[in-house]
C-alpha cells in the first residue's frame, strides 16, 4: 500500500461543491488501495480576510495573536473535508498542526518546521482512517506551547514536510491551474505545461513559479528528494513533475534549514575575459557570445554592467584552457575595444533556498571576504546562489572564511558535468523591480559589503547585483560602479538608504530606473553546453530590444530590458527557444 500526501489550495477547498469534490478525489486514491494523508489550506481568500479584520483593530497587531488569529481559517476546512468524507463513507479524522506534532521554531508569522512527530498519523494510518491536517500551522515547543504559522502560502511547506517525514511515495499539490508552464500563460498564451522540471530550476524560476508552489515547499523536496507533482484539482491531467536527485540521507530533525545558505561551492581553473566599453546597443552581445559559442566555448558566468555614456562592459569567465580562444574570439569581434584578461581566477558561491526574500545574505558573503582581503573581481546573483570571482590565489581563504561565516561544514565543487535536461526549461518575466546604480564607488575591498550591509540594515531585499569591470580614476582613486535591483516598491527606500551612506562614503551618483524589467531563462541542461546564452542574446537583438545588464548562475542567464520591451522580449525568447505548445 502506497502512502500519498495530497495538499489542496484556497481555491480547490473556496466552497462547498469544491469541498465535496475534493472528498471524491480523496475517496477516489483510496479506492485505488493507498493510505491519504491530506493538507489543506484555508477557504478561498478566508486568511485575507482575517488578516482585514485584524487590520480594522489594530495597525501593528502583536505577532503572537496574528498566528492564533490566521491558524482557524485551516481548521475551518479541515473539519469540513473530514466531513465530507464521512458523508462518502469514508473513515476520516481532521488533525490541527498542533495535534499532530507539527514542531516549529518560536518564530510567529513566518515559523520554520523543526521536525514531524508521526506517532499519531501512523496510529490513524493503521486504521485505514484519512487524515485531514491543517497546513500552515505548527506548534512550537520550547516555552509554552505557542501556535505558530509558517507564513503566507505555507501549506505547501506543511504537505511536503509530511511527505518527508513519512516517507510518503509521491507528494501531490493540487491547485487551480494544469500545473508549471513554460511561462506565464496570460502573458504568452501559447505557453506549454511542463512535464518535469527540477527543484532547483523551479527555484530559480521564483518569479514564475512561487505562486504555484512555496519555495521552501520546493527546497524540502530537494533536500529530502520528495517526489512531488503539481496538478489542477478541476481536472484529471497528470500535472507537472517536480524531480530532485537522490540526496545523501538527512536527519529528520531540524527539517527546515534555518539558514539561509545551506551551501558553499567553488570552481578553480578559470579565466576571465573583459571587454571595456562596447556600444551599448542591441546585437552587441549576440555577436560576442555567437562568436565564442561557433568556437565550441563553454562560458559559465557573463555579466554586463550600466553603461556610462553610451558604452558597456561585458566580462565572462571560461575554462583557462579555453582562454586564448575566447581572447582572440573576442578581439576578432571588437577589434577596437579594449580586452582584458586575467588567466587565473576562481568563483566561490554560497547557495540556499532560504536567501530568497532574506536582506543581507549578499551582503555578509561581501563582508566576509573584505574581513579576509580579498577582493572582489566580479559579482552575479541569481535567486539561490551569489557568485563572486576572485584571485584564484585566494579560493581557499575564501573558502574557509564562508563556511565559518555560513556556518558550513564542508564547501564542494560546482557541478559543471554536461547532463540530459533541456537547455531550457522556462522563461520568466520580472516587471516589478527597479534598478539602481551606484557610479564612482572607491575601488578598495569592503565597500560592497557597506553598500549591501546599509540595505539590508534597512530591510530591503536585493536581487541581482552586478559589479562594473572598468575601473575610473577620480581625484587620484581608482573607482568602479555597482548596479543592482530591488522591488520596485523598495527604490526610493533604497536611495535614501544609499544617501545616507554616501554622507560617509565619497560616491558619484546614485542613479534609479524604475522602468526596466528582468527577463530569464533557466535550464539544468545549460551546464556545459555552449551557445545557449548567445541564443538568447541573439533573440533580444533580433526584436531589437537593448540588452542593459546581465546576470548568470550556471542554470539561469538574466537580462534587464526597457519595461516597455518586457512583454514582446518574453514572446520573442519563448519561441526562440521552441518552447510554445
Ligand atoms: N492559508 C494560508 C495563506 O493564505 C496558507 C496557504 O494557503 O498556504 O497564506
Ligand atoms: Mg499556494
Amino acid at each position: 500500500m502506497a502512502l500519498i500526501v495530497q495538499k489542496y489550495g484556497g481555491t480547490s477547498v473556496g466552497s462547498v461543491e469544491r469541498i465535496q469534490a475534493v472528498a471524491r478525489r480523496v475517496r477516489k486514491t483510496v479506492a485505488k488501495g493507498n493510505a491519504v494523508v491530506v493538507v489543506v489550506s484555508a477557504m478561498g481568500n478566508s486568511t485575507d480576510t482575517l488578516v482585514n479584520l485584524a487590520k480594522q483593530i489594530s495597525s501593528s497587531p502583536s505577532p503572537r495573536e496574528m498566528d492564533m488569529l490566521l491558524s482557524t481559517g485551516e481548521q475551518v476546512s479541515i473539519a469540513l473535508l473530514s466531513m465530507a468524507l464521512h458523508e462518502l463513507g469514508q473513515a476520516a479524522i481532521s488533525l490541527t498542526g498542533a495535534q499532530v506534532g507539527i514542531v516549529t521554531d518560536a518564530e510567529h508569522s513566518r515559523a520554520r518546521i523543526l521536525k514531524i512527530k508521526t506517532e499519531r498519523i501512523q496510529r490513524h494510518l493503521e486504521l485505514e482512517e484519512v487524515l485531514v491536517v491543517a497546513g500552515f500551522q505548527g506548534i512550537s515547543t520550547r516555552d509554552d506551547r505557542e501556535i505558530t504559522t509558517l507564513g503566507r502560502g505555507g501549506s505547501d511547506t506543511s504537505a511536503v514536510a509530511l511527505a518527508a517525514s513519512l516517507q510518503a511515495q509521491e507528494c501531490q499539490i493540487y491547485t487551480d491551474v494544469d500545473g508549471i508552464f513554460t511561462t506565464d500563460p496570460r502573458l504568452v498564451p501559447s505557453a506549454r505545461l511542463m512535464e518535469s522540471i527540477t527543484c532547483d530550476e523551479m527555484l530559480e524560476l521564483a518569479s514564475l513559479g512561487a505562486k504555484v508552489l512555496h519555495p521552501r515547499a520546493v527546497e524540502i523536496a530537494r533536500n529530502y528528494g520528495v517526489p512531488l507533482t503539481v496538478l489542477s484539482s478541476y481536472s484529471d491531467a497528470p500535472g507537472t513533475h517536480v524531480v530532485s536527485q537522490v540526496p545523501k540521507p538527512r536527519s529528520l530533525t531540524g527539517l527546515e534549514i534555518t539558514k539561509a545558505v545551506d551551501g558553499v561551492e567553488f570552481q578553480r581553473n578559470l579565466a576571465k575575459v573583459a571587454l571595456l566599453g562596447v556600444a551599448d546597443r542591441p546585437g552587441v552581445a549576440a555577436n560576442l557570445f555567437r562568436e565564442i559559442a561557433r568556437q565550441g566555448i563553454d562560458v559559465d558566468l557573463i555579466i554586463q554592467s550600466i553603461h556610462e555614456g553610451n558604452s558597456n562592459d561585458i566580462a565572462f569567465t571560461v575554462l583557462t584552457e579555453d582562454l586564448d580562444k575566447a581572447e582572440a574570439a573576442a578581439r576578432k569581434v571588437f577589434p577596437e575595444v579594449e580586452v582584458k584578461v586575467d588567466p587565473a581566477i576562481a568563483k566561490v558561491e554560497i547557495v540556499g533556498a532560504g536567501m530568497i526574500g532574506r536582506p543581507g545574505v549578499a551582503a555578509q558573503m561581501f563582508s566576509t571576504l573584505a574581513a579576509a582581503r580579498i577582493n572582489i573581481q566580479m559579482i552575479s546573483t541569481s535567486e539561490v546562489k551569489v557568485s563572486c570571482v576572485i584571485h584564484e590565489q585566494y579560493c581557499d581563504g575564501a573558502l574557509a572564511a564562508l563556511c565559518r561565516g555560513y556556518a558550513v561544514h564542508n564547501y564542494t565543487e560546482t557541478t559543471t558535468a554536461p547532463n540530459e535536461y533541456p537547455p531550457v526549461r522556462g522563461v520568466a518575466l520580472d516587471h516589478n523591480q527597479a534598478r539602481l546604480a551606484i557610479l564612482g564607488i572607491p575601488d578598495i575591498s569592503g565597500m560592497a559589503a557597506k553598500i549591501f550591509g546599509a540595505l539590508a540594515d534597512n530591510k530591503i531585499s536585493v536581487d541581482t547585483i552586478i559589479q562594473s569591470q572598468r575601473c575610473r580614476a577620480r581625484d587620484g582613486i581608482d573607482t568602479r560602479d555597482i548596479a543592482f535591483t530591488v522591488a520596485q516598491g523598495h527604490a526610493q527606500m533604497a536611495k535614501s538608504a544609499l544617501a545616507d551612506l554616501a554622507k560617509t562614503v565619497d560616491l558619484e551618483a546614485i542613479l534609479i530606473d524604475d522602468s526596466i524589467a528582468k527577463l530569464s531563462i533557466v535550464g539544468a541542461g545549460m551546464v556545459a553546453k555552449p551557445g545557449v546564452a548567445a541564443r538568447f542574446f541573439a533573440a533580444l537583438a533580433e526584436g531589437g530590444i537593448n540588452i542593459q545588464m546581465i546576470a548568470t548562475s550556471e542554470i539561469k542567464v538574466s537580462c534587464v530590458i526597457a519595461e516597455s520591451e518586457g512583454k514582446k522580449a518574453l514572446e520573442i525568447v519563448h519561441d526562440a527557444f521552441e518552447l510554445c505548445g
